[in-house]
């Protein structure tokens, strides 16, 4: 599933191509996409509308229309955006410059829902995501208080998106490598000093990862069709049986919440 550093390396593929156009035609070809309303509903609010602006909320990519309506899209497990057509297109977007970019989703759980800006869209947006894990709402204190009320293991907690909006299964692991810390340790039982460390590396797992154009596995791949490399850097993800970088030991892998949760149980005591 596409996290933080995916989304926003396609957010920022199809700002420059999308912001300022016109929708032309809008065509939505699977029902699912837009339910539980009506694709044809959905498609005559979206045609004709002008792209304000492109933008990303934790996993969500967001384009605000000068209507002041804004579609909200979740890729999920599968969903991608391109520039030249493809299979499995669930829906085509045909721009006023004769330009067209298509929405694709294999597996096709991914959304599209239109929302009104005055309020009903940062509701929404609040109520699914904590703060923005590159921002500046996002702090180690804050981060401490989210983990001293949860007893589950951390990385479950990481996990939550109104924890840390944007966060998934692969940067969770490699940001608690990077920390030291266990994947397995109650929240709770985290001393301020190793939630300042969690915090940290939170931050650096996940703009090493938007500086490699995310990461390339299975179906991910970037609007104009070149791919992410961070898959060539992950110091812990997916590395089961190979040795640890920092001390060679051999790392483990465990379900963290159904989870595949790869650690090093010597240096993430
Ligand atoms: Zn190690």
């Amino acid at each position: 599933m596409p996290e933080l550093p995916e989304v926003e390396t396609i957010r920022a593929q199809l700002a420059p191509r999308l912001e300022g156009r016109l929708l032309a035609r809008v065509e939505i070809l699977d029902p699912r996409l837009t339910r539980p309303y009506d694709l044809f509903e959905v498609t005559e609010e979206l045609e004709g509308d002008r792209v304000r602006s492109v933008e990303r909320r934790g996993k969500y990519l967001l384009l605000r229309f000068e209507s002041g309506l804004a579609l909200l899209v979740h890729l999920r497990m599968t969903g991608s955006f391109g520039f030249t057509p493809t299979s499995h297109e669930r829906a085509v977007l045909e721009l006023d410059d004769g330009s067209r970019v298509a929405y694709r989703d294999v597996r096709r759980f991914g959304t599209w829902l239109v929302l009104d800006e005055g309020g009903e869209l940062e509701q929404y947006l609040a109520r699914k995501n904590g703060p923005e894990p590159l921002g500046t709402r996002f702090t180690a204190s804050w981060l401490g208080v989210q983990l001293a009320r949860r007893r589950a293991p951390l990385k479950a907690v990481l996990l939550d998106q109104r924890v840390v909006a944007g966060l998934g299964n692969i940067y969770a692991d490699e940001a608690l490598w990077r920390a030291r810390v266990s994947p397995l340790r109650p929240a709770n039982e985290l001393a301020s000093e190793e939630v300042g460390r969690v915090h940290r590396a939170i931050r650096s797992a996940l703009r090493a990862g938007i500086e490699r154009q995310g990461s390339t596995l299975r179906d991910y791949a970037t609007p104009d069709g070149t791919s992410g490399s961070m898959q060539d850097e992950f110091r812990v993800y997916g590395r089961d049986g190979e040795p640890c970088l920092r001390c060679r030991t051999t790392i483990a892998k465990a379900r963290v919440g159904g989870r595949g949760t790869w650690y090093c149980p010597r240096c993430q005591p």
